[in-house]
């Protein structure tokens, strides 16, 4: 496979590194020289598990994840079926106690869904209250982060939950906000990876994979052991993070094929000089495309406060609303595809992650320019 031709900015499932992407294509017919496909490996054969004499898929995939984030061993790696709208859940069935409380910082779309999933534990009186508290707010008419002072912060709250990147408004905390004793809970899906992070400031972090380590319907949760014990009644096994801490997240059938491309991302992110290096290339690849955006005498507009934009992903609106499809026509003609916004916002938007080589962000930018002059 040579350079791509086409680049896709969708928010997910996203683009994949092209030697991922080869890795794959070859294990999916032959794995390791073992005759099997991957997509056949039993998850207790010893090419799954490991053993003395071979390294194992799992394990693989989990030592990779520890050494690209830092995580010490007071925190427990985990791998579950299921995007991260099943965490939204599976959170607050481990974390919080039987008539306790927790507390949502509201900056966007998926913090809301995080929040309005939690809220069905409050019926029936499984937990006490989920509050949800604004960190949102627009001044001039852009979108900013609003500090939360201390006082919103409940002492006795299980946790705080934060979406540091917020996927479809396109805002991101750049700094995390404090929330002295009370754990943080962050829904990293659609930034892990790509910024430099101290997992000691979190009670819990987890991911969707789809974004930044490859294939749909595999979670990564990274949390603190003692927060690890009593479950909310109702929670079963593949719900309960201890159980599948001890299991080494095999209580059933895990997806086997998407542990594996995790694996194989990590590797790539390895090769490429680890997580300091994907901030870096976030800086590049966002910041060609914001220029774009600032250098086109309004020609398009971003909704976003310059101090908060995602390095992720970049909601853009044009000046002239008509011409977005013709924008996306176009875009497409150049190979450069999945440029529309999300359902319930419109607009534009440009998804780069992990996967997205320099070269996309560069075409893009430069289409951008190139549409401004020969619309504008
Ligand atoms: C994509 C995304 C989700 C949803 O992930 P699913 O795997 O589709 O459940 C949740 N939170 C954030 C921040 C996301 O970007």
């Amino acid at each position: 496979m040579g350079d791509r031709a086409v680049f896709t900015f969708s928010p997910g499932p996203a683009i994949m590194p092209n030697s991922v992407l080869e890795q794959l294509a070859e294990s999916i017919i032959d794995y390791n020289g073992t005759g099997i496909s991957i997509a056949e490996v039993s998850h207790r054969s010893r090419e799954y598990t490991g053993s003395d004499s071979t390294r194992g898929i799992f394990p693989h995939t989990r030592t990779a994840f520890k050494e690209l984030l830092n995580v010490p061993d007071n925190y427990e790696i985990i791998f579950i079926g299921g995007g991260a709208s099943s965490e939204f859940g599976n959170i607050v069935r481990n974390l919080v106690p039987k008539g306790g409380l927790a507390q949502y910082i509201n900056t966007g779309n998926w913090s809301q869904q995080a929040y309005s999933t939690a809220k069905v534990f409050e019926d029936g009186g499984l937990v006490q209250r989920i509050e949800s508290i604004g960190g949102i707010e627009e001044i001039d008419d852009l979108k900013t982060l609003r500090q939360i002072p201390p006082g919103e912060i409940n002492p006795d709250a299980a946790f705080v939950h934060i979406t540091p990147n917020e996927t479809i408004g396109g805002i991101q905390y750049q700094t995390f906000p404090n929330t002295g004793k009370v754990p943080l809970v962050a829904d990293m899906s659609s930034e892990i990876f790509t910024r430099e992070f101290g997992i000691n400031d979190f009670g819990a972090v987890y991911a969707c994979a789809q974004k930044n380590f490859g294939l749909p319907n595999l979670s990564v949760v990274i949390i603190r052991k003692d927060l690890l014990g009593d479950v909310l009644p109702g929670t079963i096994p593949v719900e309960d993070y201890k159980t599948l801490a001890e299991k080494d997240s095999a209580i059933n059938t895990p997806p086997v094929v998407e542990i594996y491309t995790a694996g194989l991302i990590a590797g790539y992110i390895k090769e490429q000089g680890g997580v300091e290096e994907m901030a870096r290339q976030a800086d590049e690849r966002s910041g060609l495309v914001y220029r774009a955006i600032d250098k086109s005498n309004g020609f398009y507009i971003s909704p976003v406060q310059p101090g908060v934009r995602s390095k992720l992903n970049i909601p853009f609106l044009l000046k002239d609303k008509s011409l977005e499809d013709t924008f996306k026509q176009e875009a497409k003609n150049e190979g450069l595809l999945e440029l529309g916004g999300h359902r319930s916002v419109g607009g534009l938007r440009a998804s780069m992650y992990v996967g997205m080589q320099i070269k996309g962000a560069e075409m893009l930018a430069h289409f951008m320019q190139y549409f401004a002059v020969k619309h504008g």
